[in-house]
């Protein structure tokens, strides 16, 4: 461990804050240039922690060390070893479930049930893709007979890798364990608001037999860690989940070195209920689809699409059942929804909150909860009579904002759902298989669930069309991004070429 003899210029403001170091090379590190940032906990506005604020510098150092780690060794270990990596890394998360779930809820926000099933699903990834290692295959092609050629699949090389709030350790998972499964080496990058679990997971990595310099995770913001490792001639790919504003900015800066890119960029994805639907499945379907991690979920069922024979009784009972929804610290079981991640991610929000009362009628809440003094909580907020070109309809507010839309049929409700700029997910409910699948046919999503809303397994492919980025994560699909093919081709034919 290294220990940086600058004053933080911005000095923990709880005596319970905890200084976190950032892991470059197989070493906990602070920033070169001493300066760190304060991490919160979104429940108590406290500050919990402290961790360094990077700078090109910092990127740099990181870069260099992955670039080390990738053709120093990595690059060349066997398939077998990379897989007994990601699978020792994967019982490590089991072992720590409760500890990193808690810390994931103080630092995030989110109910402490759903941050357990985040641990799950990320030790759960480390296995798919421990796995995988060993079943990444190339091709033998059908050339004429006097030569052999084959496809081989290698790792690209360093992968910078960006990631958001709404899920930290589970998104640092998505990246970090295909990455390595392909032999590539990484440099991370957490969001600002929430890097406290995966440094926790990184005092495991050397552990766990992951080399200095094989994972880097490198903290600090945006314009100044992120940028530097979209331009940073060692990196060769970025891989981001965001928002699509950032999305279009890395494709931009990526664009001179022409780096590999691939980004994951949320939506305003339509949840659509026919008349024939199980009411009562329907009514928790349409809260669970946006409602869940307190709504700040890329894939988030924004748009309620509603069959108008049923309508005015969805609404009703929508309304009814969200009333009832315990909004509180994600540390009491109680709680089904916790506050959002930041006091500017709550302003967001409750700005949409103001629009959407200007552009619809409220059903439920609207504002922020009278009953918490700390805490960057809202209501979970239900507009209806929503006409779909409202900004609250075509915007992502990624919060727990629900537009409920009327439809007539089922074109109807195909026009209004593929009307957005997006198409990362999509929803259906109805018994009627035919116009079920009908349905799922007519969307243009990369991700389409029939009579339910999320559920989310690393076998499957995810990602979006449109202007919800391009790539896929996941699956066979995820592992991918992290690799090139190389085209050889043996000559069998010992005769002169004799051309000239
Ligand atoms: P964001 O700005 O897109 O941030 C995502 C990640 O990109 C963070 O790690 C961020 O760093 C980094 N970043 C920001 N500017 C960058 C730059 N110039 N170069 C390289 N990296 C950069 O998202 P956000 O600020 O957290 O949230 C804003 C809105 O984005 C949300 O309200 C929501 O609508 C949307 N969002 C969508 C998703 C999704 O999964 N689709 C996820 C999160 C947010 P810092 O944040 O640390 O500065
Ligand atoms: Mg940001």
């Amino acid at each position: 461990m290294t220990t940086s003899t600058k004053p933080r210029p911005r000095a923990a403001k709880s005596a319970k804050a905890t200084a976190y170091r950032m892991y470059i090379g197989g070493k906990f590190v602070d920033a070169k240039g001493g300066r760190a940032f304060d991490v919160y906990d979104p429940a108590t506005e406290e500050v919990i922690a402290t961790c360094p604020e990077s700078a090109a510098e910092d990127v740099d150092r990181a870069a260099q060390a992955a670039h080390r780690a990738f053709y120093g060794g990595w690059k060349t270990t066997t398939a077998q070893e990379r897989g007994r990596v990601l699978l020792r890394l994967a019982e490590r998360v089991r072992a720590r479930r409760a500890e990193l779930a808690e810390l994931e809820t103080r630092n995030s926000g989110k109910p402490i049930a759903e941050s357990e099933f985040d641990m799950d699903d990320t030790a759960t990834c480390f296995e798919y893709y421990g796995g995988l290692a060993t079943k990444i295959n190339g091709e033998v092609l059908p050339v004429p007979a006097d030569a052999v050629a084959f496809a081989m699949r290698e790792p690209v090389g360093v992968a910078g890798q960006i990631i958001p709030w709404n899920y930290p350790l589970m998104m640092a998972a998505w990246k970090i364990a295909p990455a390595l499964a392909a032999g590539c080496t990484v440099v991370l990058k957490p969001a600002e608001q929430t890097p406290l679990s995966i440094l926790e997971l990184a005092r495991d990595f050397e552990d766990v037999g992951i080399p200095p310099g094989v994972v880097n995770i490198v903290t600090g913001d945006g314009p100044g860690a992120g940028a530097p490792l979209v331009t940073h001639d060692a990196v060769r790919k970025i891989a981001f989940t965001g928002s699509a504003e950032v999305g279009k900015l890395i494709m931009r800066n990526a664009a001179d070195q022409l780096k590999r890119v691939s980004l994951e960029l949320g939506g305003k994805s339509p949840n659509i209920f026919f008349s024939d639907a199980d009411f009562e499945n329907a009514v928790d379907g349409a809260l669970f689809g946006v409602f869940v991690n307190q709504g700040e979920v890329c894939s988030a069922g924004s748009r309620v699409l509603v069959q108008k024979d049923i309508y005015k009784k969805f609404v009703d009972a929508a309304a009814a059942k969200a009333r009832t929804i315990k909004v509180g610290s994600g540390l009491d079981r109680s709680n089904k929804m916790g506050p959002l991640v930041s006091a500017a991610q709550r302003d967001r929000v409750v700005n949409y909150q103001k629009v959407g009362r200007r552009e619809a009628k409220v059903a439920v809440g609207g504002g922020v909860p009278k009953e918490h003094e700390r805490g960057w909580y809202v209501e979970p907020t239900i507009f209806y009579d929503v006409d779909n070109s409202a900004r609250i309809a075509q915007e992502e507010i990624f919060g727990p904002v629900m537009s409920v839309i009327p439809f007539k049929d089922e074109a109807d409700a195909i026009r209004i759902a593929n009307a957005t700029p997006y198409g990362l997910a999509a929803a259906v409910w109805s018994r009627d298989i035919f116009r079920a699948f009908r349905v799922v046919k007519a969307l243009e999503a990369g991700i389409v669930w029939v009579n339910h809303m999320q559920p989310t397994f690393v076998e499957a492919p995810w990602g979006g069309y449109k202007a919800s980025g391009f790539g896929r994560e996941l699956g066979h699909w995820g592992v991918e991004e992290y690799l090139e093919t190389k085209q050889v081709y043996i000559n069998l034919d010992e005769k002169p070429i004799g051309w000239y």
